[in-house]
């Protein structure tokens, strides 16, 4: 249970704080609502359109923690409620977003809009109303590193100059207006801009969180079980539901993009130092990730289908893996970034955050749970006949 006695890095008394938190409903915020819950003393005003995610820390209403989270169902784009809520609240996370690369170039309208537009009051009301802002932007803000555009044997590609990601030095390189891939990536720089500017013109108390992959349970969804049957989520729930159909993983223009991954777990340990250590988290930007763990998403079929295999305790396909080009699987205009390597300088100086847990390990931890949570579920969905 939560101990009123926490101490900051400072060794201060934390004291306890009520969280606004937007988009509590989804991945991120269903981790972080459970962590605030169960470790800290902090109230948590839980707003999402949905809240499946949370329902078990909803319900029931015995909840030791019961007092100290309320949900409240609504949309960002228009609810008058959202002003009052983040005054009610010490500090506003905002997590909403439409975030899944399979939308970036189809719906890209609505990705604008989400990851820029319905963002603006929120910031606009933590700044009129002098409330503390911590804004999930994305590892994405970069684009493309510089070294992919040196040619492939220049022995630059290998120099960390050329391609790790630093929050206060990298440049952000996208691609052309028609691959709209990086609608999201453009907006959500935007809005980094544009909070970054209320710090300086207005005195913004902010922090921007970009995450660089972060995996777990409770990831977006199983087409088809929890989730429209056409819907292209995340990397993780793709090849999690090729695997518990028995299905070969595709490949996306043969899987050698590159990316890191780290467990939501030790992930939201960052966040928490973040909300508890305000002067020294205020006015930064930090990027959260594992540099340890990187892979080509080739590598990441491998492995997941060899950890797969040992959780299910079923063989592994004899072909495991297919290629598909990316206008096939996510149609015109993608585009996709080439490697993720985060600079750890500045999270590391300022909140002494280093993530623990190896892909192996959270592969095994997520993979247990997408089994146990799917499988018999898959099962029965193959098995109804198909109407006519
Ligand atoms: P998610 O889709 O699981 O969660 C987002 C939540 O926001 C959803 O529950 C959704 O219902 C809610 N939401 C969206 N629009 C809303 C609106 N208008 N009103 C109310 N609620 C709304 O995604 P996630 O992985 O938890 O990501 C959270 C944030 O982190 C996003 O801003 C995303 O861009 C950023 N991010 C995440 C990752 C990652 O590795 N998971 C990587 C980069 C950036
Ligand atoms: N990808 C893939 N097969 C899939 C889903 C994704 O090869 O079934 C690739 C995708 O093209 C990208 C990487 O996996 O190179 C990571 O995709 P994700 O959707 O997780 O998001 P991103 O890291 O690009 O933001």
């Amino acid at each position: 249970m939560a101990s009123t006695a926490r101490v900051d890095l400072d060794g201060n008394q934390i004291k306890p704080m009520t969280i606004c938190m937007i988009g509590a409903g989804g991945f991120i915020g269903s981790h972080l609502c459970e962590k605030i819950l169960t470790e800290t003393p902090h109230k948590v005003l839980a707003l999402d359109v949905y809240n499946d995610k949370i329902k078990h820390l909803l319900e029931p209403d015995s909840l030791q923690w019961k007092e100290r989270i309320q949900f409240h169902r609504l949309n960002i784009k228009q609810d008058s409620r959202l002003e009052g809520l983040i005054k009610m609240a010490d500090l506003t996370i905002n997590l909403a977003a439409i975030c899944t690369p399979a939308d970036y170039n189809t719906r890209p309208l609505d990705t604008i809009y989400s990851n820029f537009i319905d963002a603006l009051p929120v910031v606009k009301y933590c700044s009129e109303n002098n409330k503390r802002l911590i804004h999930f932007s994305t590892c994405e803000v970069y684009g493309k590193t510089i070294g992919s555009f040196l040619p492939k044997d220049n022995p630059l590609r290998q120099d960390s100059e050329y391609f790790v990601l630093t929050e206060d030095a990298s440049p952000c390189i996208f691609g052309p207006i028609e691959k709209q891939r990086w609608s999201y990536a453009c907006a959500k720089q935007l809005i980094e801009r544009l909070i970054y500017a209320e710090g300086a013109e207005n005195g913004l108390q902010f922090t921007i969180v970009r995450p660089f992959n972060w995996i777990g349970p409770r990831m977006d969804f199983i087409p088809g079980i929890d989730g429209p049957s056409e819907g292209v989520p995340r990397v993780l729930a793709c090849f999690s539901n090729n695997l518990l159909r028995g299905e070969p993983l595709k490949l996306v223009d043969g899987g050698i993009s590159q990316r890191t991954f780290v467990y939501i777990k030790d992930a939201i340990e960052a966040v928490l130092l973040m909300i508890e250590n305000p002067h020294r988290a205020n006015g930064h930007i930090f990027n959260v990730g594992n540099p340890q763990n990187e892979v080509t998403v080739r590598q990441l079929a491998e492995m997941m289908t060899q950890v797969y295999s040992k959780v299910s305790g079923e063989p592994s396909l004899e072909v495991p893996t297919i290629d598909v080009s990316s206008k096939e699987f996510y149609g015109e205009g993608y585009d996709d970034s080439d490697k993720r390597i985060p600079d750890m300088t500045i999270i590391n100086r300022q909140l002494g955050w280093n993530p623990k847990t190896s892909l192996w390990d959270l592969l095994e931890s997520t993979l247990t749970y997408q089994h146990r949570t799917y499988a018999e579920a898959i099962k029965k969905s193959i098995a109804k006949p198909v109407a006519n």
